[in-house]
């Protein structure tokens, strides 16, 4: 949710930063800015829309200087427009400022600010703090910064330039950040890939802490106490090339490609320390939000149905109205970010109450990566495309290799071993699943079912196709339809079935013969010859083992809500109104 970066060194900063916002433009893509420090002072370019047709107007590229910060918007407060874009200034326009979060205290600093005279130009929370530092008493800026960072409440990634000041100062509490460290030059931004192409070489900024960049400096301050801390660096592995396109015309179908990769990559992260954890508490619990959610009930059935053990999944933002947790509970939770912030703040709500925490993501730098006691890594590599694909498939990997690790089943655990096989099976049938989207373009509504393990493969679907292509889908368990949802049904609505020849197929045939009867066209995904029989259309995918059929029916669906999306010319990486990584509550 926004993305923000900031250069300092020899090279050209505004150059720099544009190709960093490119990178970062999933993260939010209502509106961008850069502001750059020139000899005369700061120079502000920013406007609403998308990175690539604000560039054409205002050449972000030709601003020039060795130092700058850009930001791509997720708006919160206030509509996507010019003036509440960032960079936001001071009254001087001495001070150049973007902000990712939510300054939860903005409106009583907005009300102190203004009676002290202040004028603002934005309707956005973020303007404050351009005006709290340009009000605050200190020697150096560095001190005004500080002490203006200790009056915020809520959420921040901050990066602010000051004119005369030749660093960048940066702070951060529940929004991402980190440090990329280069030779004479400092880079930082909201993630790494969009540094990727310039150092392999990262810090962490933590909760609660500022950080003062120059060209060979990089200093880590605690806002709380103004006091120095040491901070390691790591190395990563992803390659420059990991987040461009590589020929696909998305990056949604490139990821959906890479999946085969994503889950033998994935099954190489080792569970058993999480698996002990699991095993060592009476209460498991999992949160988790959007598709994560999905993954964690696909858990809960293998971990319940073939393990025995029991487990609550519960959607993260409801998490702390209604949890009973404690020092038994174990809580999994599942981000790709990391970041999350309603997973964040329901794994601090159980911390306190004295549960430990198993977090699955797929940035090992992360807050929940940090934050729990032990850490499950996706290896995914960097994930672009607004929608969850590939992360989805890993999680679905290492959480079948947990559960069957908590349940002892080796001979399930070396299964899995053709889990990427199976994959590439299903993506043998793009062009079959192309055509399928073409017939359904006119549709308007689409009901998705399944039993088992497949009711969360539905609702995963469901999600998939809303999301990029902004139609109406739901998912439901099979045997619930005729419990309400069958009333909707009427002549050529499209059901999806996932019927897949295991223990559910006989009820499932049942669910695809009462859609039938009231004029659905149905469209199931199987391996049975049955469910074919009985269906309009069918994507068999045979010769796989039954367990691994989830892996083949997402991929199936992630498919056909690509295809549907770009046939109708709809930007499937970049959906309206959704930003990945969400880092507000
Ligand atoms: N709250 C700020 C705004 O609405 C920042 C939003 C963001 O994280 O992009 O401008």
């Amino acid at each position: 949710m926004c993305g923000i970066i900031g250069y300092v060194g020899n090279q050209d900063a505004s150059k720099i930063i544009l190709e960093g916002l490119r990178t970062l433009e999933y993260r939010g893509y209502d509106s961008a800015g850069i502001a750059v420090l020139g000899d005369a002072g700061i120079e502000i370019r920013k406007d609403e829309g998308r990175i690539e047709e604000i560039d054409k107007k205002v050449k972000f590229g030709k601003m020039g200087g060795n130092l700058g910060i850009g930001h791509t918007r997720w708006a919160t407060h206030g509509v996507p427009s010019k003036a509440n874009a960032h960079p936001h200034s001071d009254c001087k326009g001495e001070i150049a400022l973007i902000h990712n979060g939510v300054i939860e205290n903005y409106r009583k600093l907005k009300e102190e600010l203004l009676k002290k005279g202040h004028k603002f130009t934005s309707e956005t929370d973020s303007e404050v703090i351009a005006h709290l530092i340009e009000e605050e008493k200190g020697k150096t800026f560095e001190e005004r910064f500080l002490s203006a960072l200790q009056k915020l409440e809520g959420s921040f990634a901050i990066l602010a330039i000051a004119k005369g000041e030749k660093k960048i100062y940066g702070a951060r509490r529940s929004s991402p950040m980190i440090i990329g460290a280069g030779k004479e030059e400092m880079f930082i931004a909201s993630d790494i890939p969009a540094m990727l192409k310039h150092t392999k070489e990262f810090k962490v900024v933590e909760e609660g802490e500022m950080v003062v960049l120059g060209k060979g400096e990089c200093r880590i301050i605690g806002i709380d106490n103004g006091k120095e801390r040491t901070r390691k660096s790591f190395t990563v592995n992803w390659s420059a090339q990991s987040a461009k396109k590589d020929g696909y015309k998305h990056f949604m179908l490139k990821e959906i490609n890479e999946q085969p990769k994503c889950v033998r990559d994935a099954l190489a992260s080792d569970v058993s320390s999480a698996a002990k954890l699991v095993a060592s508490s009476d209460d498991l619990q999992m949160v988790a939000c959007g598709s994560s959610y999905h993954s964690a009930l696909v858990f809960k059935h293998l971990v319940q149905a073939e393990c025995g053990k029991k487990c609550e999944v519960c959607i993260a933002s409801e998490y702390a109205y209604s949890s009973v947790v404690g020092k038994n509970t174990c809580i999994i939770a599942i981000s790709q970010s990391g970041e999350t912030a309603d997973t964040m703040s329901a794994v601090r709500f159980a911390k306190k109450k004295g549960a430990r925490v198993i977090g699955i993501t797929n940035v090992i730098s992360s807050s929940l990566a940090r934050e729990a006691d032990e850490c499950v890594s996706l290896n995914a590599g960097p994930e672009i495309s607004v929608v969850a694909t590939k992360t989805f498939m890993a999680q679905l990997a290492v959480l079948y290799k947990l559960a069957y690790e908590i349940g002892g089943k080796k001979d399930m655990i070396e299964k899995l071993k053709d889990v990427s096989h199976s994959i590439e099976l299903a993506l043998t049938k793009q062009g079959e699943i192309e055509k399928l989207a073409e017939s359904l373009l006119q549709k308007q509504s689409f009901f998705y079912i399944g039993r088992g393990l497949f009711y969360p493969i539905a609702l995963e679907g469901a999600l998939k196709l809303k999301e990029i292509t902004y139609l109406h889908a739901e998912g439901f368990a099979g045997g619930e339809l005729k419990h309400g949802p069958l009333s909707l049904i009427e002549k050529g609505v499209p059901v999806i079935a996932l019927a897949p020849n295991d223990e559910t197929v006989h009820k499932m045939i049942g669910s695809i013969k009462e859609c039938k009867a009231r004029g659905a066209h149905v469209i199931s995904i199987s391996d049975s010859q049955e469910v074919k029989k009985e269906s309009d259309e069918c994507v068999m995918v045979d010769g796989v083992d039954a367990s691994l059929f989830p892996f083949i029916s997402i991929c199936v669906l992630q498919l056909l809500a690509y295809y549907m999306a770009a046939k109708k010319e709809l930007d499937p990486d970049k959906p309206r109104n959704l930003a990945k990584s969400v880092t507000v509550e």
